[in-house]
């Protein structure tokens, strides 16, 4: 260990300390961050956060007091979702969302537009553009209609966008609260809260999983406890 040590402080005196790969991907995908110092996201309105707070937890632990870090545990792969084994993207840092998207629902409502999903009003947040980013899910979507015109059902009517609320069973808030969640045609979901045993199930086809991680939309149908309606917009984990 000790023969390290002088690269220990070499980094620390650059602040690289404790800034990963991934710290530095949340510092590119979200603009409202300036930079990862000494174990610290620093925020260009001036907060910071702690990055990694060295615990080392279990999943029902983290899934509560996730830090940061804690958000990356698992990778999110754009490939297949026959058996998910892990939770990659459950686990979040509430008060970063909350710095990011609002910390009250009027905060939020402050940020939030309607625009149109297939002839339906939906309200999304224009914090990080998620907005922008949900039409363009749509456009794709639409041009995959064409070739497909058996998916729309999946898509609409849909479940819901904005509502500030718990994740159910939980005291943390859903990405819901944000604005920056989506959830399709409920008819047409499973969820592992709804499945005995949570016998992995999923009936939506995978184009349109595809088509909103292309806009940086994760979904909740690669987690172990499934939520195939659920997408997210989590940019950090494509
Ligand atoms: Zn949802």
């Amino acid at each position: 260990m000790k023969k390290f040590l002088w690269l220990f402080v070499l980094l620390g005196a650059f602040g690289y300390a404790g800034c990963d790969t991934h710290a530095r991907k949340l510092i590119r995908v979200y603009s409202q961050l300036k930079a990862c110092r000494n174990n610290q996201i620093i925020w260009k309105d001036g907060a910071r956060m702690v990055y990694d707070d060295g615990k080392r937890e279990s999943e029902e632990k983290i899934l509560k007091h996730a830090d940061i870090e804690d958000m990356f545990t698992y990778s999110y792969t754009k490939e297949s979702y026959a058996h998910p084994k892990h939770d990659p993207g459950r686990y979040r840092n509430e008060r970063f969302f909350r710095h990011m998207y609002g910390d009250s629902a009027s905060a939020v409502r402050r940020h939030l537009m309607t625009i149109d999903w297939f002839g339906r009003k939906v309200r999304v947040t224009t914090v990080n553009n998620v907005h922008r980013h949900l039409l363009a899910v749509e456009r794709d979507l639409n041009r995959l209609l064409k070739r497909h015109p058996e998916y729309r059902k999946y898509l609409v009517p849909i479940g819901g966008t904005f509502k500030w609320r718990t994740i159910a069973g939980t005291k943390r808030l859903s990405v819901h609260s944000f604005g920056a969640a989506i959830d399709i045609n409920v008819k047409y979901s499973a969820y592992w809260r709804w499945s005995k045993g949570m016998k992995y199930q999923n009936k939506i086809p995978f184009p349109i999983v595809k088509a909103f991680e292309k806009h940086g939309f994760i979904w909740g149908g690669k987690w172990r406890h499934f939520d195939t309606m659920h997408f997210e917009y989590r940019p950090e984990m494509l």
